[in-house]
């Protein structure tokens, strides 16, 4: 798709201290931290707005740094603490290619270019982002990432995948629909879906479809609902495999329908939306994925 028509750099001028605000998406993270659903912003958020006067289209002349941050010279679009520029670099060799495939697994466009923030170290990264254990993390639809992403490295481009993910479906169905209506296990598990398991990686799908078929798989009736963070008594690994394995399972029976429930979400809504592409509840269908895992 065509990305370099329709993303363009933006850069957000919300200071970092905003960010505190817990996402709707539980971040990449291992172990689970404790649950930070509960944090209150301490800083209200102000959410990004473009220039009114200036077209989107229109590059700024000059990137100004958040406070506490520094910009990336050979990427703008990249913001980075002191000491995490190697950091950020490998994060910005990542960023086209994870654009892409964003766009063309979600059939969805960006409408503009996410804020990317890079942090130096762990704690800054958990002041920022209420996740103190996880690699990545989509806040309000500024895109962290934590040095315990650059110290496993392999998993670095699945990651950026995945958060970007969360930021292509934040943009298209806005911040509202995003964080109060689509249940945590959607967007976790495509998210998961769409980056090749990037967050699932210690949890293998096979394993994933015996605990589901055994019945041993996380409670997804009384977790439907849940909009933030991982259900208890569930790894993160297991929680992310098994939701993206049923959302790719939701996915492969109409990938075509799929994709406009995606579309349409930001109008529909979640539930209603779920309803007429599935004509079924969320929980009637993993009740029938679980029952087709044990013919
Ligand atoms: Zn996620």
């Amino acid at each position: 798709m065509g990305l370099h028509r329709c993303v363009r750099p933006f850069f957000l001028t919300l200071a970092v201290t905003t960010l505190g605000c817990r996402s709707a998406q539980a971040a990449v993270d291992e172990p689970r931290p404790a649950d930070p659903a509960v944090a209150v912003p301490a800083v209200p958020f102000v959410p990004e707005q473009p220039e009114a006067s200036e077209p989107q289209s229109a590059a700024p002349a000059t990137v100004s740094a958040v406070p506490g941050f520094l910009v990336l010279a050979e990427d703008p679009r990249v913001q980075h603490e002191a000491g995490a520029r190697d950091f950020a670099r490998a994060i910005a060799a990542q960023l086209d290619p994870a654009f892409e495939r964003a766009q063309d697994f979600h059939q969805l466009e960006f409408s503009r270019f996410p804020p990317i923030r890079v942090f130096a170290t762990r704690e800054s990264y958990a002041d920022a982002t209420l996740s103190p254990g996880g690699r990545g993390s989509c806040v309000l639809g500024v895109v962290c990432f934590s040095p315990k992403l650059y110290e496993q490295r392999a998993t670095l481009p699945g990651v950026v995948l995945h958060e970007l993910s969360h930021a292509l479906l934040l943009q298209n169905v806005g911040l509202w629909v995003h964080n109060t209506k689509i249940p945590a296990w959607f967007r976790e598990g495509l998210a998961t879906l769409a980056s090749d398991g990037a967050g699932a990686e210690g949890c293998t799908p096979e394993a994933a479809l015996a605990d589901v078929a055994a019945g041993r798989g996380f409670d997804f009736e009384s977790s439907v609902a849940r909009l933030r963070g991982i259900p208890e008594g569930v790894s993160a690994y297991a929680y992310y495999r098994q939701t993206s394995l049923f959302v790719a399972w939701l996915r492969g029976r109409d990938v075509a329908r799929f994709h406009a429930f995606l579309s349409g979400l930001r109008s529909t809504g979640f539930q209603e939306g779920f309803a007429q592409t599935f004509a079924a509840t969320p929980i009637e269908c993993w009740n029938a994925w679980a029952e087709s895992l044990r013919e």
